[in-house]
């Protein structure tokens, strides 16, 4: 494939260029031509193929088999443990210089694979051309800023000062060192990115690595796989084994020989992860990102307009199926029906259908499980709630085969209603009218997560914002997205409470170090 001639970023990129629309169709018609072939795990650089085989299958037209995956066993488990244990002790000794050029350089292999990834991403998860585009982008650039990192820091390594012992001189050094085995445990709504981006940093500081990607998204964390090993990483440092997260997942978690596992998903299934990793002799590291019930607030003052468009772009985006979705609004009274209005004019004009279309916004849903959950909210919604717009599946002509939901906005919820509480993971937003700013922010704080927040006012309002919401990535007057888009460099990516477990955020400044500890080594020598 060709490189671009522009930077991809899709927060920032409303009117992409032609180039982009042109080299993702070209993709398009390459990818489809080749569907439905049978991928093996990678371990110690093998292919592995398993007696048991599951289907990925396309969420818009479940008819189509995009590949065929391994359901991996207890011996593969076991034989990627122990690859990836033998070939860290090279790995780590490599001088870390030389590790960066190879993160670098698999992250340029995305770049080259970008409209192919693409293509895969909205096949296997349903995201549009832009959403699609944009997690495999995000993939290198978490990867190149690790990189970056690796080198602002010196690697790490850092002289110390020297004792004032008479007669002695001392060499105090301070090294960060990496753990050994990483298991990165990925979702299925940004598999490449959260699979590319935990990967890359555990790898650029010394780590071997065995991803397990989610079961409906198999096939973007295998290309990435192919991308790190085309560019230099050494045959059992990265591994990668399919199957599912209760048998392959859970048998990983409890190896032994795991040292660090970075978990994106769930709550329920992260906080299962984090009791059982905490079974050992010893503490080892573990990353969590997890869910997300994520509010935008928006005050009287607030440009109505962006405010519409960012709560809008947040909500639907990927089918509200991102931790940072919007999924609760807090309106000041004086201009919530002015706000509504808008919001419904909006979402009625969203486009659902077949993501690879240009002019579609709006994908099916991940899988049957999810398209059954938004059915059974939507009943719930509708006794206890006043449904704006959308509410509806769509079921006929090209929608027969896929899970298509439509973008609901949902008033009148009252407040104790536990739907204000639970992450749907679905494209339903629920909106609410406050008496004050003070009210919203009381609400917006009430749940256990506290991931993305978005807020639409005056500076001062913002600044009042920023003070007391509970969490990690916050927003204020933001017409790419009231709750999501952070790019990394930018904006650093973590939640605080339920969304997360480190307060460390990822594509930032504190993230690496999570993948090394310190040995603080002193060295004396006699002078007189
Ligand atoms: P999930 O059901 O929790 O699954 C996540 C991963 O865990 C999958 O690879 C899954 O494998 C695996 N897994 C399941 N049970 C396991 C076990 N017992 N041991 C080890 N692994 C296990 O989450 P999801 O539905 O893929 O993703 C959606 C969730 O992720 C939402 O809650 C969303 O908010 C959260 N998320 C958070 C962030 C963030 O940065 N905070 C970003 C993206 C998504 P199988 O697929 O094979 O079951």
């Amino acid at each position: 494939m060709t490189e671009s001639t522009f930077k991809l970023t899709y927060a920032t990129m409303f009117n992409p260029p032609e180039e982009l629309h042109r080299q993702y169709e070209d993709a398009l018609k390459k990818v489809k031509a080749q569907l439905g072939k049978n991928y093996g795990m990678i371990i110690n650089g093998k292919e592995r193929y398993s007696a048991e085989v599951f289907e990925n299958r396309n969420p818009a037209n479940t008819d189509e088999v995009l590949g065929v995956f391994q359901k991996g066993t207890r011996q593969d488990v076991e034989d990627a443990v122990q690859s990836a244990k033998t070939a860290q002790i090279k790995w780590k000794r490599i001088p870390w210089q030389e590790r960066v050029a190879i993160i670098r350089k698999a992250a340029d292999n995305i770049d080259k694979r970008i409209y192919e990834l693409a293509v895969a991403l909205s096949l296997e998860v349903g995201k549009n051309r832009m959403e699609a585009l944009g997690d495999a982008a995000e993939s290198a650039d978490l990867m190149r800023y690790a990189c970056d990192q690796m080198e602002a820091n010196d690697g790490f390594i850092h002289r110390m000062g020297k004792d004032p012992l008479a007669g002695y001189d001392a060499t105090n050094i301070s090294m960060m060192l990496p753990y050994g085995v990483w298991l990165v445990i990925s979702p299925f709504n940004f598999p490449c990115a959260l699979t590319g981006g935990p990967a890359g940093a555990a790898l650029v500081t010394g780590n071997s690595v065995i991803i397990k990607p989610a079961s409906d998204t198999p096939w973007a964390p295998r290309i990435y796989v192919e991308c790190l090993l085309e560019a230099g990483v050494p045959e059992g440092v990265v591994n990668y084994i399919t199957g599912s997260g209760s048998e392959v997942g859970q048998t990983l978690v409890e190896h032994p020989f795991i040292d660090g596992i970075t978990f994106t998903g769930s709550y329920d299934v992260g906080m299962r992860i984090y009791r059982s990793f905490s079974q050992w002799i010893y503490i080892r590291p573990v990353i969590m990102e997890l869910g997300g019930k994520n509010a935008a607030i928006v005050s009287k003052n607030a440009d109505l307009e962006t405010a519409a468009i960012g709560i809008m772009r947040s909500a639907f985006g990927l089918q509200g199926q991102k931790c940072s979705a919007c999924s609760r609004v807090f309106i000041e009274e004086e201009v919530y029906d002015d706000l509504v209005n808008l919001l419904v004019t909006l979402a009625e004009k969203i486009t659902v259908g077949d993501p690879t279309r240009r002019e579609i916004y709006m994908g099916p849903v991940i899988n049957r499980n999810s398209y059954q959950d938004y059915q059974n909210y939507i009943d719930d919604l509708r006794k206890s709630g006043r449904i704006l717009t959308g509410a509806k599946v769509f079921t006929e002509g090209d929608y027969a085969k896929g899970f298509f939901c439509a973008p609901t906005f949902v008033a009148d919820l009252p407040l104790t209603h536990p739907l204000w509480q639970q992450e749907m993971f679905l494209p339903i937003t629920t909106i609410a009218k406050v008496d004050s700013l003070d009210q919203a922010m009381t609400y917006t704080n009430q749940v256990k997560y506290g991931l993305t927040g978005g807020f639409y006012g005056t500076e001062e309002e913002a600044a009042w914002f920023f003070d007391n919401i509970e969490a990690g990535v916050v927003y204020a007057n933001r017409p790419q997205g009231a709750t999501t888009g952070a790019w990394p460099g930018f904006q650093p990516f973590g939640g605080w409470k339920a969304s997360g477990a480190t307060g460390k955020q990822a594509g930032g400044l504190n993230y690496l170090q999570q993948y090394m500890r310190e040995q603080s080594r002193t060295l004396i020598r006699r002078i007189s």
